[in-house]
């Protein structure tokens, strides 16, 4: 009804993530990758930086202390924006 193609919205998913810093749910569209979390600002990733790594004991190990750095280092840098 009037709506350019690309506006059509219709074939978008919708997925919940949990912010790693308030942990309520944050609503991602298929075609988003990270988003501001509402409620606390916070940059919320899709699919990179599980948040398990910011409390997990074993995260290092678990992703190695190369994908660990940088995912913490990510972190980081979007919380300075
Ligand atoms: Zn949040």
């Amino acid at each position: 009804m009037g709506l350019c193609p690309g506006q059509d919205t219709r074939r978008l998913t919708v997925s919940y993530h949990p912010c790693p810093k308030c942990k309520k749910p944050v609503e991602f569209f298929s075609d988003e990758m990270r988003i501001r979390c509402p409620h606390c600002k916070t940059m919320v990733h899709k699919e990179q930086a599980p948040s398990c790594i910011q409390w997990c004991k074993a995260a290092r190990d678990c992703l190695g202390p190369e994908m660990y750095d940088r995912l913490i280092g990510a972190m980081k840098e979007d919380q300075e924006e």
